[in-house]
């Protein structure tokens, strides 16, 4: 059996305050102590320097909500791959929910974003899922395929050595209802066998695979006892430091 080291990350998403993103922060890193379980957090944007500060000394990554398809130049808003990593960012998040339904990312924007980010030498956690109707209407098996291949299309070997993928299910998210462990179980293993298909064995075993949507500290010991789920990206338990840490201790 491959063994993968768990993933947890937590995605403040448009939460806190400069105050509470650094307070916030320094907890995290403080409760972090051994690096059995590879932790990352998500501030946002503006707040990027200032949580790195206070990850200084500790195995905590630092990691961004977001990124621009694009390496330079006239694009109003956008915040590239190298300001990222100037920043002190070792991850991106591309593909959330949030931005492929609420703000409209395409898979051909997503797959372009991969590939900018991991050029750049940025690693990516890859967020995918279905939405409820999609899970209703017995169509979540389609969409993992079409969303792993679209977003992959391309990638060396090596650059895959750099993606988490994250299977957040639309309906799990922010809504306290949490896949079981069974779900969360055949959708990885349904994403993993693709992964076999399309890429070999080496990706397919090598590749986290992450659960996300109302993790809490009470549900995360089930998901993790899954064989394909290998950790957690957390929404809104990441906002406190008790219950973002109690999720790490309980993956590990
Ligand atoms: C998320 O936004 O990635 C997420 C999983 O949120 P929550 O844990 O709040 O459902």
């Amino acid at each position: 059996m491959p063994t993968r080291k768990k993933f947890v990350a937590g995605n403040w998403k448009m939460n806190t305050t400069l105050a509470e993103a650094k307070a916030l922060g320094a907890a995290v890193a403080k409760g972090v102590t051994d690096d059995r379980v590879t932790v990352a957090v998500f501030p946002p944007y503006p707040w990027l320097t200032a949580v790195g500060e206070t990850l200084k000394g500790s195995p905590v990554a630092l990691g961004a909500q977001d990124v621009s398809s694009e390496k330079k130049g006239a694009f109003t808003g956008e915040v590239s791959p190298a300001m990222l990593l100037e920043t002190g960012c070792k991850y991106a998040l591309i593909g959330h929910s949030e931005r492929r339904h609420i703000i409209g990312e395409s898979e051909t924007f997503i797959n372009h974003k991969v590939h900018t980010a991991l050029e750049e030498g940025l690693s990516v956690v890859l967020c995918m899922g279905e939405t409820l109707a999609e899970r209703e209407r017995g169509l979540q098996e389609r969409v993992f395929q079409r969303q792993v291949y679209a977003a992959c299309a391309g990638l060396t070997d090596e650059q895959f050595g750099r993606i988490v993928i994250a299977y957040e299910p639309v309906w799990a998210i922010g809504t306290g209802k949490v896949a079981t462990p069974e779900q969360a179980q055949e959708a990885h293993a349904f994403v993993r066998s693709k992964l076999r298909q399309l890429y070999g064995d080496k990706i397919a075993d090598s590749t986290p695979i992450v659960y996300g949507g109302s993790v809490t500290p009470d549900n995360t010991v089930g998901l993790m006892s899954q064989p394909d789920v290998d950790g957690a990206l957390v929404g809104g338990a990441s906002l406190k430091a008790d219950s973002f840490l109690a999720i790490v201790k309980a993956a590990g």
